[in-house]
């Protein structure tokens, strides 16, 4: 099958237009997220290097054939690296780093632009190396459904590997003084080149609105003191929690923690002390916690967790470390030294049809019981 060259780099400047407005239309309706413009502006770019280095055969002018051409390629996965950190920090981004890379990569540009080969190998190979840790960068970005993540990270790695091969092989073509023996590959390498670009471009909304519906779930759902679930969290995830256990016939335990004489640390210590103390208390409940766990603050002083996949011995097991730990801590506040305890109750079952209201209300008895017994302890029911 023979590809028209001039055809795949007519469609991807077009592609690259088409796309550059649509993102700015979506950074029209939704101006807060500054990074859609920023990938606009990505896509205008690399359309003008494409007309730039489209224009090689037939204007002899290097200068901007080549080096301003190929800058202007290297400035592509910089923008998108660029638009991808605004939208992670939700601020205002330096270009410091944009402006370094780009000065380092001017420079040997500047010594090899009569020789457009050379020239796209070194280019070819530091658009790499950013495609692969844009890829990786991708994977930090962390609210977002792994799925999506996944998706992007793998367009990333896949674009640096296959501008590296697109190295390889111009190096060794430059190197063989082989006549354009290679220009159908080089085709190949360029309508992959431009469906990566498309595919990811057309992923970074969606990375972004996953994100933002992550987040507004997240601003629903979490205690703004402890950063821990609140009330409504719990039952939201804790009942599916719940479901997921009674599916697979797996025991479902619930835990109530309640601080000990907290409204005495109130009235000695101050309000502050007391918010300093819940979030201390909520730090070690979150290290006591293993990856589907979930842990909630539901009421002013008092915590509740659905442990996955426990029995009864290794719910004791946690509730036991949990009130030991803050025993054992030393809180402080302002330089005072503040002696807290905590309670727990806890109901571990494998009784299918029980609702979490009902397994909290049954922590919350055995919590009773352990207050009644002296406090600093846990009990079940
Ligand atoms: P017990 O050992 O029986 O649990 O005694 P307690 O004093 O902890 O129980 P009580 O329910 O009487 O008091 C709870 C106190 O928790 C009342 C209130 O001052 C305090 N409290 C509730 N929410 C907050 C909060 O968000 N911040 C702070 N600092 N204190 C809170
Ligand atoms: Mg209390
Ligand atoms: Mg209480």
């Amino acid at each position: 099958m023979y590809i028209h060259l001039p055809t795949v780099i007519i469609t991807t400047i077009l592609l690259n237009l088409l796309l550059g407005a649509a993102m700015f239309v979506i950074f029209n309706a939704l101006k807060s997220q500054k990074s859609f413009r920023t990938w606009g502006i990505a896509c205008f770019v690399f359309a003008i290097a494409n007309i730039l280095a489209g224009l090689r055969f037939s204007l002899d002018a290097p200068w901007l054939t080549v080096f301003v051409a190929d800058l202007l390629i290297i400035l592509v996965p910089l923008l998108a690296l660029h638009g991808l950190r605004q939208y992670q920090l939700q601020r205002s981004v330096s270009n410091r780093w944009t402006a370094r890379i780009m000065i380092i990569s001017a420079v040997p540009l500047y010594f090899l632009y009569q020789n457009p080969l050379q020239a796209q190998v070194l280019t070819a190979s530091i658009c790499a190396a950013l495609y692969i840790y844009s890829g990786a960068y991708v994977q930090t970005i962390k609210p977002t459904p792994k799925f999506t993540r996944r998706a992007l990270s793998v367009l990333f790695l896949v674009h640096g590997v296959l501008l590296f091969a697109t190295a390889v092989v111009v190096a060794i073509e430059s190197k063989a003084s082989l006549v354009i023996s290679s220009e159908q590959l080089i085709t190949v390498l360029l309508i992959a080149h431009l469906l990566l670009t498309t595919a990811t471009t057309v992923l970074f909304p969606v990375f972004v609105f996953s994100l933002n519906e992550r987040r507004l779930l997240e601003v629903v759902n979490i205690d703004e003191l402890t950063q821990l679930f609140n009330r409504r969290g719990f039952f939201e995830l804790g009942s599916e929690l719940l479901v997921k256990n009674q599916a697979q016939a797996r025991p479902s335990c619930v835990l109530m923690l309640d601080l000990d004489r907290f409204k005495s640390i109130n009235d000695r210590y101050g309000h502050a002390a007391g918010d300093a103390c819940l979030r201390d208390v909520a730090r070690i409940i979150r290290k006591h916690m293993r990856e589907h766990d979930i842990a909630a603050r539901i009421g002013g002083e008092e915590f509740a967790i659905a442990l996955a996949d426990v029995d009864r011995m290794q719910a004791e097991q946690v509730s036991r470390r949990l009130v030991e730990r803050v025993a054992q801590q030393a809180f402080e506040f302002e330089g005072e030294r503040i002696d807290l305890t905590v309670s727990v109750g806890g109901i571990v079952t494998t009784a299918n049809q029980r609702d979490l209201s009902e397994l909290l209300n049954d922590a919350d008895s055995a919590l009773y019981e352990a207050k009644s017994s002296g406090r600093n302890q846990f009990r079940f029911v």
